[in-house]
């Protein structure tokens, strides 16, 4: 099974699928990783944060060549995202063309209070995340809820949403193994 896992930076997916990984014997592909390793050898950034800053259509080009190697992969959890916040807008981490290539069958939504998120940013010193406000997190945990339903409804995917709240990682854990 092809698990496409979502979530706005800072929700902590990353964790959650550990653990449904771990539990399944399922390997995780993050799809950060390889557009990166793809833009970098085009010589295009020089880290994973720069991806996001690029013109959309040198975006569209990367995420369409990730998404054929990680279709090539098989069965496995996939980290990513619904939305992408670029200078130009909210742009598809799911667009039609991508989707034909990667053929999901679940879609997960990793939601948490836009508090617990805005506190969880903080703590992470290893990434350039951009400020945002409440509201704005807010708003961009809504536009990938909507994402979701486009992509389920063009790849035939289902879509879940689970929460990670604080002090609740192993009961989300637990709520997308019902998923298998
Ligand atoms: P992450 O470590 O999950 O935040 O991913 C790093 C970067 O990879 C993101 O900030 C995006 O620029 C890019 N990225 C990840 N998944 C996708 C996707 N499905 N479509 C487009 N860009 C993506
Ligand atoms: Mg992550």
């Amino acid at each position: 099974m092809r698990m496409v896992v979502t979530g706005v930076p800072g929700v902590g997916k990353t964790s959650v699928m550990e653990g449904v990984a771990k539990e399944k014997g399922l390997a995780i592909v993050n799809y950060g990783t390889v557009m990166f390793e793809v833009a970098r050898a085009e010589g295009l950034v020089e880290n994973r944060d720069q991806i996001r800053k690029l013109p959309v259509e040198v975006q569209r080009v990367v995420q369409e060549k990730a998404a054929q190697k990680i279709y090539e992969v098989g069965d496995v959890i996939i980290d990513t995202h619904c939305t992408i916040k670029t200078i130009g807008g909210y742009y598809p981490g799911l667009p039609e063309w991508v989707l034909r290539k990667l053929k999901p069958h679940r879609i997960l939504l990793v939601e948490a209070t836009k508090e617990e998120i805005a506190k969880r940013r903080g703590k992470d010193e290893s990434r350039t995340r951009d400020k945002e406000t409440n509201e704005e997190i807010e708003e961009h945990q809504m536009m990938n809820r909507y994402a979701a339903m486009a992509y389920s409804m063009l790849s035939g995917a289902s879509i879940k949403i689970v929460f990670n709240h604080d002090g609740g990682l192993e009961a989300a854990i637990k709520e997308v193994l019902k998923v298998f």
